[in-house]
């Protein structure tokens, strides 16, 4: 790792935990993933920015992630620093109906603060395995909610660290995307305008998602939820399942048979066993329907 030596003596100067050779299979959902050159866990948003103007300087490549909840790393790793933000997990209210967390907060966490604040608006997310930035990032969404709803800004780091706030207008939300997709910013922190609401109503409602979840979705199994966006008009998981592919594999992935819209990790899979099956229900419905699946789960070479 002499490449990095420097850059771990600045991460040594401004105390930001690291780790070389970081196995991702360790830090996706997916549990897929080869070694990444360096991983590294700001715990504020002054490590962050300043190591994000260091990368940049340097002409690193890099990449942000959360729970990699959504991520299909390739067998070869990733060639560069990973920002893990999971570190940079502090919530807070700001009054009576706004929380603002950092982009490491659990989706879970975040939730179970909403709920002890009597606040709604946010059942819809309980579940759904990420974290707030990336949930912000890419408009996360579940049974009629999505973070569209209760964003209201999204504090960011620009290449060269700087901290910048876009509003909830200028976040340009639609179906799993956001003013972020496509660019290189980092997201810092996440701030949700939420309704004063009843405790029993919120973990009524927090319980019944949660096992809608557990009953159509096969959790037993490490995936990346949805491998499909919805494709308009149709079902992605419907038109896989009409085609017969419940069940068909590639070594160890596997369409789910319990919910033909999710690809599961069955059996040690590599990712290229994930992209055999992505290809093949791409093409056979598309040969039998014309419609076109795009990829929800974000592949990384
Ligand atoms: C069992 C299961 C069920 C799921 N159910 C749902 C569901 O109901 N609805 C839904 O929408 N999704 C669902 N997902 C997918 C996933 O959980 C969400 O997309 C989640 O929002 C991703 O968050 P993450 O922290 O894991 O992001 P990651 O997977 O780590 O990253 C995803 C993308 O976001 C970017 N990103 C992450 N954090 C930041 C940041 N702070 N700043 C800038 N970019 C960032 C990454 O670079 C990457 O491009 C499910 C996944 C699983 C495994």
């Amino acid at each position: 790792m002499k490449a990095y030596d420097e850059f771990f003596s600045f991460c040594d100067g401004i105390s930001c935990r690291y780790s070389n050779f970081a196995l991702l299979s360790n830090f996706t959902t997916f549990h897929i993933g080869g070694k990444a050159d360096v991983m590294i866990f700001p715990d504020n948003v002054e490590k962050l920015s300043s190591a994000i103007r260091y990368i940049n300087e340097h002409s690193i490549r890099y990449m942000t992630i959360g729970k990699g909840s959504n991520l299909l790393f390739s067998d070869e790793g990733f060639k560069g620093v990973i920002i893990n933000l999971v570190d940079l997990d502090g919530i807070e209210l700001i009054d009576e109906t706004t929380i603002r967390c950092q982009s490491g907060v659990s989706l879970a966490k975040l939730c179970r603060f909403a709920f002890d604040n009597s606040l709604t608006g946010l059942e819809f997310a309980y579940g759904i395995p990420g974290c707030v930035g990336g949930a912000a990032f890419m408009n996360a969404g579940a049974y009629g909610g999505e973070m569209k709803n209760v964003v209201v800004s999204c504090d960011h780091i620009t290449p060269d660290g700087k901290s910048e706030t876009f509003s909830g207008e200028e976040l340009d939300y639609g179906y799993r995307h956001s003013v972020y997709s496509g660019r290189n910013l980092v997201i810092s922190s996440v701030t949700m305008k939420l309704e004063k609401g009843e405790q029993a109503d919120i973990k009524a409602q927090m319980d019944i998602l949660l096992s809608k979840r557990k009953e159509k979705q096969p959790l037993e199994f490490p995936s990346a939820g949805s491998t499909f966006k919805r494709p308009e008009g149709y079902f992605a998981g419907a038109l896989i399942e009409q085609n017969g592919l419940k069940g068909y594999s590639v070594g160890g992935a596997r369409v789910s048979e319990k919910h033909a819209g999710f690809i599961i990790n069955f059996n040690n899979a590599t990712c290229k066993d994930v992209l055999g099956v992505i290809d093949h229900c791409r093409k056979t419905v598309f040969e039998s329907t014309g419609v076109t699946l795009e990829p929800e789960v974000i592949y990384v070479e």
